[in-house]
């Protein structure tokens, strides 16, 4: 009962998000990612077309043009989409999980304004960003520090989210993930009318 969510889940690099959002993904019923496009190269885990769909600049530009996306950015120094048709086909039946920096989120929540759910992830302290960065050791320092610097600048968006959710410990965050949902699957707003007609009670 209901529409079908848009859980949108942004974090400065090094937040924790890609473990938080795999585990959401795993123990939650009706729930899909919604995989972008993106001109970065793979890291060594990546498989393409499961975490991203790795694609050229040119064959992104082409499909900006031919509106394929229903947002993107230029995040660091590549492009990032989320694909309209995947998206809308998804949400035709089932919740979707976006992973998405500041940029996307606003524009989904523009776009999408009854269905979306923005979730912003916080670290505790602003030093376990550069420590995760580092351990993570796909990246180079110069890399390291570019992202950084840029989630020092995304924790200022943080207002504009609908929820922020302290990551100290990743079982906790993805159980605080799984009650938002829940809460808002239950709002009035989205299944009121609905079960009201369903009882067969007439609204005042
Ligand atoms: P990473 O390179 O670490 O995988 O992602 C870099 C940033 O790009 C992250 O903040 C991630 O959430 C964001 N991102 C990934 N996919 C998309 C997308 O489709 N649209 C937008 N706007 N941001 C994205």
């Amino acid at each position: 009962m209901g529409e079908n969510l848009l859980i949108v889940v942004s974090a400065p690099s090094g937040a924790g998000k890609t473990t938080i959002c795999k585990k959401l993904l795993q123990t939650t019923p009706n729930l899909i990612f919604s995989v972008s496009m993106t001109t970065r190269k793979p890291r060594d885990n990546e498989i393409n077309g499961q975490d991203y769909f790795f694609i050229s600049t040119e064959e992104f530009k082409k499909r900006i043009k031919k509106n394929d996306f229903i947002e993107w950015a230029k995040v660091y120094d590549d492009y990032y989409g989320t694909p309209k048709k995947n998206l809308e086909d998804s949400l035709a039946g089932m919740d979707v999980l976006l992973d998405i920096d500041v940029q996307g989120a606003m524009n989904i929540k523009k776009e999408y304004s009854d269905n979306a759910v923005l979730i912003f992830i916080a670290p505790p302290f602003l030093e376990d960003l550069k420590t995760r960065l580092s351990n993570r050791m796909t990246d180079t320092s110069e890399e390291i520090e570019k992202r950084f610097l840029l989630a020092k600048e995304e924790l200022k968006n943080i207002l504009n989210y609908d929820y922020c959710v302290i990551n100290d410990d990743v079982g906790v965050t993805v159980g605080k993930l799984k009650s938002i949902i829940i809460a808002e699957k239950n709002r009035v707003k989205r299944i009121g009318k609905e079960l009201l007609k369903k009882l067969e009670v007439e609204d005042a």
